[in-house]
């Protein structure tokens, strides 16, 4: 028979159900599970935890980023994050995982990996660490109803069974990642107990844009600013590395773009800055260019200085003869091809969905929560963390510092 802990114990939540078993349930439950006599039930609808987890930062998991700053958040009041990302900062993530006996490393950026560059080994710490402090684990048993009991609250499910626990910890995550498990269950559960989500978009994504300029350029990357703008008004800018696919645009610097193009409506565009050069300089550099290799066809005009491809396709946009030599363009035509790559418009057609996105924009309306406990406003003993709450961050370990920041501060259970 299990041993009843609530029977002997006088601390306020003594069984303790987290919902979810990614990076923020799990930094939960070894968060409660720091308090000797409470029981901890961590309740995962995958076959195993962490499934997500094994797949972020392509399969090497960028595990936070040093430079987080609550700045950096977004949501429809990104305040909300800001207790929980003080509380429980990346060098808190670092020492956190130290202790684990996980090793890491700082990318520029700040971004953080393992030293294994595996986050398979992320994933080991957590699990050996779950198992250390006797956490019950429950796998393959997502939990289908969630409501008030006589005493806390019953969770059930067809193959988890009916539970009682005294608080929930809700971290089912957000709908993105639907291959690797993103649903919306949370939004559901939390409907159940009478918590209401905002809109919810696709973010960290590629973005769509009209097709036949980033086909021709299909696999090439480049440094690029990146502003986004609807009829002439800025919404959002970037900077970073840039790839082409088939139907637009990827890399770090186009997806810290996808939120507000997922968000800002339709008659968007995306306006690429190919060379950190103003005008004038480029101006100029094209013009000795011409002079010094006068012989060249007109399409090499950007040879040695942007991807072959990508200057041709440039020249051609500026609606430049392809086949003249570079002594016979004129100044006017000069000034074309540099404004074109300072300002190479590509018109949004909008962004992939859920499948493919690496986080949920909207979530659990944080007002209904209270951000220096995570507890429910709505109802005692309810915590939610991670990122079924509308909370998400750039891309480049912000997400997954959310996860651990916010689990860390619902696992206290409002000590
Ligand atoms: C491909 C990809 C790459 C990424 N790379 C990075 C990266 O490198 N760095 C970074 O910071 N972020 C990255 N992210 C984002 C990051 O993984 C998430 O923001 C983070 O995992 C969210 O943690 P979470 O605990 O809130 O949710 P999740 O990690 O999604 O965990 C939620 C868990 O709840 C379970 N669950 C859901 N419903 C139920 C239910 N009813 N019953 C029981 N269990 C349930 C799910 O199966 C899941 O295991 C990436 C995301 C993706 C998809």
């Amino acid at each position: 028979m299990e041993h009843d802990y609530s029977k002997e114990s006088n601390i306020r939540f003594p069984t303790v159900a987290v919902v979810g078993g990614g990076a923020s349930g799990m930094m939960a439950a070894l968060t409660v599970a720091k308090v000797p006599g409470r029981r901890v039930l961590l309740i995962e609808r995958q076959q195993r935890v962490g499934r997500k987890l094994l797949a972020t930062g392509n399969g090497r998991c960028n595990l936070t980023n040093r430079n987080a700053a609550p700045g950096d958040y977004c949501g429809t009041d990104a305040a909300f994050a800001a207790p929980a990302l003080k509380a429980f900062t990346p060098e808190d993530t670092l020492a956190f995982f130290r202790e684990l006996g996980l090793l890491t490393v700082t990318e520029p950026g700040g971004r953080v990996y393992p030293l294994s560059d595996s986050a398979n080994s992320v994933l080991d710490v957590l699990r050996f660490a779950l198992e250390e402090r006797g956490i019950v684990i429950h796998c393959g048993a997502p939990v289908e109803e969630l409501r008030r009991g006589k005493r806390g609250f019953v969770l059930s499910g067809e193959a988890l069974g009916r539970l009682e626990a005294d608080a929930v910890i809700l971290a089912c995550g957000g709908a993105a990642g639907a291959k690797l498990g993103g649903v919306t269950d949370g939004y559901r559960l939390g409907k159940e107990l009478g918590h209401r989500r905002t809109a919810l978009y696709p973010s960290l994504t590629r973005i769509r844009t009209e097709a036949e300029l980033p086909r021709a350029l299909k696999g090439v990357r480049v440094q690029a600013g990146l502003r986004l703008t609807r009829g002439g008004v800025l919404l959002a800018e970037s900077h970073g590395e840039v790839q082409f696919t088939e139907t637009g645009v990827s890399g770090p610097a186009g997806f810290d773009l996808s939120r507000a193009a997922a968000c800002g409506g339709d008659r968007l565009t995306l306006h690429l800055r190919l060379l950190p050069f103003d005008e004038e300089t480029l101006l100029g550099l094209l013009r000795a260019r011409c002079m010094q290799f006068p012989a060249l066809e007109s399409a090499e005009l950007f040879t040695g200085m942007l991807h072959n491809r990508l200057g041709r396709v440039v020249v051609k946009a500026a609606e430049l003869p392809m086949q003249g030599t570079l002594s016979s363009l004129t100044d006017a035509q000069l000034q074309a091809a540099a404004r074109q790559c300072l300002d190479f418009c590509l018109p949004v057609l909008g962004v992939d969905g859920f499948d493919a996105a690496q986080v949920t924009a909207g979530g659990l309306r944080t007002d209904e929560f209270d951000p220096r406990t995570m507890e429910s406003r709505l109802v005692p003993g309810l915590f939610a963390c991670g990122e079924v709450l509308d909370i998400d961050g750039p891309c480049g370990g912000y997400n997954l510092q959310w996860a651990w920041a916010s689990g860390a501060l619902a696992g206290r259970l409002g000590a």
